[in-house]
C-alpha cells in the first residue's frame, strides 16, 4: 500500500530539530520529528545552562528541551520516538526505521553529534556534576578551581588553554608520551605557565557526589603501571566527538570525520530536499543556540524548497 508523504519530516529532537519544527509547525508545514534514541538530545544529559538566551538565571538542559517540545506541540507539531537505520535521499526520501517506512518531499537532519567519552561509570554518574565534555558551555563554572583534562589533540590542546581563563591550575592527561594535536596549539598550551600535562597515562576513576561535585581522579601510568590520585574539581573529557551521520555515508558529501556539508551560510546539504543543521554539520561552534539557528534556517530552507516544487500546500 503507498504511503502517504510527509511534507517535512525532521530526524533528532534536539535543539536544531526542536527549532526546526517549531518554525515549520508554524508555516503550516505540520512536520513530523522522528526523535531517535535520545528525545531531547546531547542536553539532556547536562544540568545547568548558563549561556542559552533568554534564561536570566540559567536553566537546567533537560528543562530547556521540555519547553522546547512544548512549544513545537503548540503549533501541532507530531513526534515519533523511533530511530531511522537506513536512507535512501534520491527523489521522494524514503526513511527506515526497522521494517517502518517513511516517505517525505523533505528531509531536515538534526542527528547531532556524540562527545567520545572514558566510558567509565563515575564519568556517566557525575556528568554535569563536575565532569564535563564541553569547556566553552560549563568552565565558567570553575573559576580558581582545580582542572583536569583528557585528551591529546586539537580539542584538548584548546579546551585546556581556554579553561586556563578560569581554573587555578590546568592539568592535561594524556595516554601517550606526545600529543596530536597541531604544532601552533602543542606550542600555545606548552607555553601556557597554568598548563601542566601528566603523559602516559590513563583515568580510571572519577571520586565526587553529584551532590558535592568532583574531587579528584585515580590515574594510571601505563608505562609503569603505578597508581596515583589527583585532586581536582573539574573534569573535561576532550577526546573528540562523533557525528551521528552514519545512516547518510555514500550519499551526502561529508568531511573526513562524517559532519555533513553544507553549502556556505544555508543548510542545503549536495541532495535536494535534503537539509543539515545543528552539531551534525557543525564542528566549529557546537553549541545548543547554534544548533537552533540552523535548525531555523534549516525549516526556512525546506519551506522555500517545497514552494518550489509545488508541495507547500
Ligand atoms: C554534557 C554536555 C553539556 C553541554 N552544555 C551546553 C551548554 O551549557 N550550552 C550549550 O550551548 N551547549 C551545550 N552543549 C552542547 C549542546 O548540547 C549541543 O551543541 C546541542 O545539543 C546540539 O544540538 P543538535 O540538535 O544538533 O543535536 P543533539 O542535541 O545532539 O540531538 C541529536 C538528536 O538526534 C537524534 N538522532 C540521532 N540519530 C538519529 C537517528 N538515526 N534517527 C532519529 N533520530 C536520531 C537523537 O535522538 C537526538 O534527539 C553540551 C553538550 C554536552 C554533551
Amino acid at each position: 500500500m503507498a504511503k502517504d508523504i510527509e511534507k517535512m519530516i525532521i530526524l533528532g529532537s534536539g535543539p536544531a530539530g526542536l527549532t526546526a519544527a517549531i518554525y515549520a509547525a508554524r508555516a503550516n508545514l505540520d512536520p513530523l520529528v522522528l526523535e531517535g534514541i535520545e528525545p531531547g538530545g546531547q542536553l539532556m544529559i547536562t544540568t545547568d545552562v548558563d549561556n542559552y538566551p533568554g534564561f536570566e538565571q540559567g536553566v537546567m538542559g533537560p528543562d530547556l528541551m521540555l519547553i522546547m517540545k512544548k512549544q513545537a506541540e503548540r503549533f501541532g507539531t507530531r513526534f515519533e520516538q523511533v530511530a531511522i537505520d537506513r536512507v535512501e535521499l534520491d527523489g521522494t526520501k524514503v526513511l527506515y526505521a526497522g521494517t517502518n517506512e517513511y516517505q517525505t518531499h523533505t528531509l531536515v537532519i538534526s542527528t547531532g553529534a556524540t562527545a567520545k567519552l572514558l566510558d567509565l561509570e563515575s564519568e556517566s554518574k557525575l556528568m554535569g556534576h563536575g565532569v564535563s565534555a564541553c569547556a566553552t558551555c560549563d568552565g565558567f563554572f570553575f573559576k580558581d578551581k582545580v582542572i583536569a583534562v583528557v585528551g591529546g589533540g586539537d580539542t584538548a590542546m584548546e579546551e585546556a588553554t581556554f579553561l586556563t581563563k578560569f581554573g587555578s591550575r590546568v592539568y592535561v592527561i594524556h595516554r601517550r608520551d606526545k600529543l596530536r594535536a597541531s604544532k601552533t596549539m602543542q606550542e600555545r598550551a606548552f607555553n601556557n605557565p597554568k598548563i601542566e600535562f601528566i603523559w602516559d597515562t590513563t583515568v580510571t576513576e572519577i571520586f565526587g557526589t553529584p551532590e558535592a561535585g568532583v574531587n579528584g581522579v585515580r590515574l594510571h601510568n601505563v608505562k609503569s603501571g603505578e597508581d596515583s590520585t589527583l585532586e581536582c574539581q573539574g573534569f573535561f573529557v576532550a577526546i573528540g566527538h562523533n557525528p551521528n551521520t552514519e545512516i547518510f555515508k555514500n550519499q551526502l558529501e561529508m568531511d573526513e570525520i562524517g559532519y555533513i556539508k553544507v553549502e556556505p551560510y544555508s543548510t542545503h546539504t549536495n541532495i535536494a530536499g535534503v537539509f543539515a543543521s545543528g552539531d551534525a554539520a557543525d564542528k566549529i561552534y557546537r553549541q545548543a543556540v547554534t544548533a537552533a539557528g540552523t535548525g531555523c534556517m534549516a525549516s526556512l530552507d525546506a519551506e522555500k524548497y517545497l514552494v518550489e516544487i509545488g508541495e507547500a500546500d
